[in-house]
């Protein structure tokens, strides 16, 4: 049996408010009669001020209080939740943008790879090098299908273990294994990756943005997307909306597909 990895999820880092500093700058307006929502995550009390300050809308207007008030404003949302889901519905998504979360997907092939780093907007990659770093042991998913065709499955293994067995055989040809010179490492580790599977398990570190998020989560967890990025974009979804319940809150699951599914699809 070849060495059949799953797919992990980390969500290692994420926006951090530094309330004091905002509350600093709310006493520099005047001091309008708004605070940080009890128990609101910090990236969500960031994007709620981001869109209060497009409009002045810390509280209801008061003259006394030029700097952090405005006539124009009629009528104001309490709490980050309300006041986000209004965001969204009005697609004024612009302001999700200034809080991201990191995560470092492990045991991923690169057949997700490819496709997860096609987002470009609002996205940052950094992505295991396979000039750098030598194969040896290839892990592998296996996709749901092998498990109804014993003799595909037979085939797919076979097929692994030579490929790895040729990433071996080619190391010990260089006689890379005593090799010092870096540079000539990094060369034949190069030629060696073209005979490298595409399903091969490997390592990247994801930063997005919140906005970014939302249509990466609809487009890869739909059902026509591949079945793996499925997968782990669908874990980083259930991971997003616990640690922002606001910004996800028009975002269900549907059981019968795993999609995860948008009221708002495009803010
Ligand atoms: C099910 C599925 C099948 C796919 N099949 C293929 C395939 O066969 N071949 C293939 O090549 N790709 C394929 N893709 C990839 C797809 O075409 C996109 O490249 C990928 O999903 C990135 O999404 P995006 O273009 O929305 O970019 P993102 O970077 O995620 O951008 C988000 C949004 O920002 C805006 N935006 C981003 N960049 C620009 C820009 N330069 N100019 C104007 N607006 C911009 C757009 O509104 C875009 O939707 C597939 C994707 C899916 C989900």
């Amino acid at each position: 049996m070849r060495n059949i990895v799953q797919p992990k999820v980390y969500l290692v880092a994420k926006t951090e408010l530094l309330s004091e500093n905002l509350l600093a700058y709310i006493a520099d307006i005047g001091g309008p009669a708004w605070k940080p929502g009890e128990g609101t995550p910090g990236g969500e009390t960031l994007i709620e001020a981001a869109g209060r300050i497009c409009y002045r809308s810390w509280q209801e207007y008061d003259p006394e209080i030029p700097e952090g008030t405005n006539p124009n404003v009629v009528r104001v949302r309490g709490g980050a939740r309300e006041y986000i889901a209004n965001l969204l519905a009005h697609g004024h998504g612009s302001v999700l943008e200034h809080v991201s979360a990191t995560f470092i997907l492990k045991d991923v092939s690169r057949v997700l790879t490819h496709e997860l780093v096609r987002h470009r907007a609002g996205m940052a990659f950094s992505q295991e090098s396979l000039r750098y770093v030598r194969l040896d042991d290839l892990g592998f998913w296996f996709p749901r299908a092998l498990e109804r065709n014993p003799d595909a499955l037979k085939r797919f293994e076979e097929v692994a273990g030579f490929l790895e067995s040729v990433q071996k055989e080619l190391a010990g040809l260089f006689d890379v294994g005593h090799m010092k010179d870096f540079k000539t490492k990094k060369e034949l580790t190069s030629l060696f990756r073209r005979l490298a599977p595409q399903g091969l398990g490997t390592t990247i570190m994801v930063t997005g943005n919140l906005r970014a998020y939302r249509h990466i989560i609809a487009a890869r967890t739909n059902e026509a997307a591949e079945e793996e990025i499925r997968l782990v974009v669908g874990e980083m979804a259930a991971v997003l909306k616990s640690e922002y319940p606001a910004v996800f809150q028009d975002m269900t699951r549907d059981e019968a597909t795993g999609a995860w599914v948008f009221e708002h699809r495009k803010v």
